[in-house]
């Protein structure tokens, strides 16, 4: 039986984050998945008469916060597949109907320092498991200063013409999944989704690895 087990599993699967073995390919022990805090249901930013529907996976703690700073700073690609499963994995929970994926861009300078956007590598890992395609419909403006040390009121302000949509013909009538890793104040989700509405896209959901409470 021993040998039999150790077949099964001779892949040898481990936890991305501790290192404990995993026993399959989802990449997370029992102790690192079992800490995470998944949100339950949609909820809604309204602004400037529009009203856009959003979904985060988890709280953004624990295993959830560990994995996306891994995936942003840390070039740890493991923990996009890991939070790419757990984004499929909630759509398929709360029949969330799309079709389109598109995602969150960055300022070109940005995503020459960093070398890759972890929202589009989110958006292509949820591809390969939903078999769309990942369409690139937004574009990020130079102009955008960063966000960190803006109070709430300053980061709308920051965002409000930050994004311009740069595929009008094939946005029409679609409906769009937005992919971002982190919900904080809305802003960013809300100005791409207001951008891809306001240049024809049916409706536009955006969905978030992870939801944080600032
Ligand atoms: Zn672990």
């Amino acid at each position: 039986m021993d040998c039999f087990f150790s077949v099964l599993y001779s892949a040898d699967y481990k936890c991305v984050l501790c290192g404990e073995e995993a026993f399959d390919e989802k990449l997370l022990c029992g102790s690192c998945f079992k800490n995470i805090s998944l949100c339950k249901g949609e909820f809604y930013v309204e602004k400037e008469n529009l009203c856009i529907k959003f979904y985060s996976v988890a709280y953004y703690s624990k295993s959830i916060k560990e994995m996306i700073i891994r995936l942003k700073y840390k070039r740890d690609f493991l923990c996009a597949e890991v939070l790419g499963n757990l984004m499929y994995n909630y759509i398929m929970k709360n029949n969330i109907k799309f079709d389109e994926i598109t995602f969150v861009p960055m300022e070109k300078g940005d995503l020459k320092r960093r070398g890759y956007n972890q929202s589009k590598l989110l958006a292509n890992e949820l591809s390969k498991r939903i078999k769309l395609p990942v369409k690139e419909y937004l574009e990020k403006n130079s102009k955008t200063s960063d966000q960190i040390g803006l109070n709430g009121k300053m980061r709308w302000q920051n965002l409000s013409s930050a994004f311009t949509a740069c595929n009008e013909k094939a946005i029409l009538n679609r409906k769009i999944i937005l992919v971002d890793d982190v919900f904080t104040t809305g802003a960013t989700g809300f100005y791409c989704a207001k951008n891809l509405i306001s240049n024809g896209a049916k409706s536009v959901i955006v969905l978030t690895a992870a939801k944080s409470s600032i």
